[in-house]
């Protein structure tokens, strides 16, 4: 279903949790909330849920404005962090639940748990208990559990903060593909940058209550709008005054520029690396971390830290090496705007 949100505001006391959130979301797609602790991302969730009511806004579901409407009746399931299953009951209780509450005929309750079962790989285990399952097997009866009632909307909190990190990689790209089957609407909230990237169409960046930026993983990673989008995906090192770097003394114009510079955009190795050195600063490395496919080299220039990847292919750099370093480019902040500089 088609979501709308406009004008969303939510204050807990004084404190401003939901400061002016408007988004929509097309059918099908698979959105995910990121951003720090206590940005929002949750009360977000909660109000689209219909658990928390909104001090201002519109949330329209489908056409229609759902405000008034109580959970229950909003077509949506709901997947929280802790799984939230009911102890006593079994797997195939557990997801039968709610449709027994909703007073569906018992053979259609059978049918439909049989369907849930088959869908989310759990068959064998429909009269276990949750104490006798795998926190990625609870998860997925949490998933089959709020699928039940065929909602138009899933809302998921958290959904793998509580799994270790080898069953949460394969819950991702098992939920992907159950979103992309069943074509449903998903938003699901996270901390976890990777796990936005790697699992949703668009992420949308919450930061002290404000939507800082929406977009495809791939859009908000080369064009964020803000330095906060900016640091908070990818690596990158901001540094306070660009215009100190060679190549990018003509932001001076602009006082008070910021650049963030992401660890692609430099160069690094010793002189004899280079065959050009007027565009060149001289840096010293400070770290230096294997990562399977390059190293990540800490390096200092002036006062500045800059992150940077070097290819394994090239000589080893030691802590305490001098080196040459380029950059070739930065992003650019200043007030409200962003643009790119290229080093000249
Ligand atoms: P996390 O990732 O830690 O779950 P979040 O981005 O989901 O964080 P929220 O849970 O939405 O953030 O909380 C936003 C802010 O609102 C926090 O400062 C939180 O303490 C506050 N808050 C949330 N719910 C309530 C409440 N019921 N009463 C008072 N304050 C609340």
């Amino acid at each position: 279903m088609h979501v709308e949100v406009r004008g969303l505001n939510k204050k807990f006391g004084t404190f401003q949790a939901v400061k002016d959130v408007e988004f929509s979301i097309a059918k099908g797609q698979l959105i995910g909330l990121l951003g720090p602790s206590g940005g929002g991302k949750t009360s977000i969730l909660r109000m689209l849920a219909g658990l928390e009511t909104p001090d201002e806004g519109d949330i329209v579901f489908h056409g229609q404005r759902v405000n008034d409407l109580p959970p229950q009746e909003r077509g949506i399931g709901f997947v929280f962090q802790n799984y939230a299953l009911f102890k006593h009951m079994t797997v195939a209780e557990n997801i039968a639940f709610g449709l027994e509450v909703k007073k569906w005929p018992k053979a259609k309750v059978k049918e439909r748990v049989a369907e849930l079962v088959e869908l989310t790989g759990l068959k064998g285990f429909e009269s276990r208990y949750p104490h006798q399952l795998s926190g990625g097997q609870r998860q997925r009866v949490a998933f089959a559990r709020a699928l039940a009632p065929e909602p138009q909307l899933l809302l998921l909190d958290e959904p793998f903060a509580a799994i270790d990190a080898k069953i949460r990689h394969e819950l991702r790209s098992w939920l992907r593909e159950m979103i992309d089957r069943l074509g449903i609407t998903s938003i699901f909230v996270t901390h976890d940058q990777d796990e936005a990237i790697e699992v949703a169409d668009e992420i949308m960046i919450i930061n002290q209550g404000r939507l800082e930026q929406k977009g495809s993983p791939w859009e908000i990673y080369k064009d964020p709008q803000t330095p906060f989008v900016a640091g908070f995906i990818g690596e990158s090192t901001i540094v306070e005054d660009i215009a100190s770097l060679r190549g990018f003394a003509d932001a001076a114009i602009w006082p008070g520029t910021k650049g963030l510079i992401r660890p692609e955009y430099i160069e690094i190795g010793k002189e004899s690396e280079f065959s050009l050195l007027s565009a060149t600063e001289a840096g010293k490395v400070k770290h230096i971390h294997f990562r399977g496919s390059e190293w990540l080299v800490e390096v200092a220039v002036g006062g500045i830290k800059l992150v940077t990847y070097r290819s394994l292919e090239k000589e080893v750099l030691h802590p305490g090496d001098a080196v040459q370093v380029l950059v070739h480019r930065a992003y650019l902040f200043n007030d409200n705007d962003s643009w790119v500089m290229e080093n000249k």
